[in-house]
């Protein structure tokens, strides 16, 4: 390669998107100018099929779900020809998606000598609404103090883990959004779940769920933490619990900031 064909090659780069929980309004700009600005555009089928016809000049590629490495090499090969590549996470990139996976991924080619370029490849990551965000609006304001995200899916993390956090966000009084709350294999895990947090917190505890967020059938249900242990969610689904203070009013779960009990004691 003579050095003005080095200059003219298009330097490859991935950027990580976070395309929000699925509606075309709930993606940022940013979002938005990061695909537009892609020449290939990866991501499971599902976040793809989301994207609907918005990009469809694009070129896409998409594997399987639980292909997550696959998904990220597929970038990887794509930028190290000069492209452009956009990779899709639904809600944000950073909050259990792709973001990590990616940065150590171009450690590992760097490392094996797999890509003698992989440092060359610059990774951005573009943030987008996460789930716990866009379902506590459309439930009411269940995570307005001090909150924890813990995602129920031991598929990457052993359940002895999530327990204690479990735990621990009990203890610590905190509101919590659940991720990954069922699948097929795990249908009986929000049960468990729930009968940790009742060792600290009341059957009467507020709480809600999400279905749906920002996509067709958007659907919620508010629920004391008793009833929580045996509702049916799925995959699709986010789940909240509320700290001692939150509560159900107006059909809506709320937890306070703490200014009119403030405003009461001047
Ligand atoms: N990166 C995503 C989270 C991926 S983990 C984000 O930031 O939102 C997958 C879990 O996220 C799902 O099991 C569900 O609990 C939650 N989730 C993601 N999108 C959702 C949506 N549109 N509606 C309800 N829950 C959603």
């Amino acid at each position: 390669m003579t050095d003005s064909d080095k200059q003219n090659k298009k330097q490859g780069r991935i950027t990580v998107v976070g395309m929000g929980p699925g509606t075309e309004s709930m993606m940022t700009q940013q979002a938005s100018r990061a695909l537009d600005q892609a020449d290939v555009i990866v991501g499971y089928t599902v976040y793809l099929d989301l994207l609907g016809n918005r990009f469809k000049n694009k070129r896409f590629l998409t594997t399987e779900m639980k292909q997550e490495t696959e998904r990220c090499r597929l970038c990887f090969e794509e930028a190290a020809k000069g492209s452009d590549v956009a990779m899709v996470c639904s809600g944000d990139a950073g909050i259990y998606g792709m973001a990590s996976l990616l940065f150590e991924m171009r450690e590992e080619f760097a490392a094996a000598g797999e890509m003698k370029t992989a440092y060359e490849i610059k990774i951005d990551v573009v943030p987008g609404i996460t789930a716990a965000s866009s379902g506590a609006a459309v439930l009411g304001a269940p995570l307005n103090h001090d909150f924890c995200v813990i995602s129920l899916s031991d598929l990457l993390t052993p359940w002895e883990l999530i327990e204690k956090r479990l735990r621990a966000a009990a203890e610590g009084d905190f509101a919590i959004a659940l991720y990954n709350p069922s699948s097929r294999k795990r249908h009986d895990y929000l049960m468990k779940a729930c009968d940790i947090l009742l060792e600290t917190a009341e059957p009467g505890r507020a709480c809600g769920y999400v279905r749906n967020i920002g996509r067709q059938g958007e659907e919620y249900v508010t629920c004391t933490l008793a009833e929580l242990r045996s509702a049916e969610v799925d995959m699709f689904t986010t789940v909240f619990i509320g700290n001692s203070q939150t509560r159900i009013s107006g059909g809506r779960l709320i937890t306070p900031r703490g200014y009119i009990n403030k405003r009461r004691q001047l």
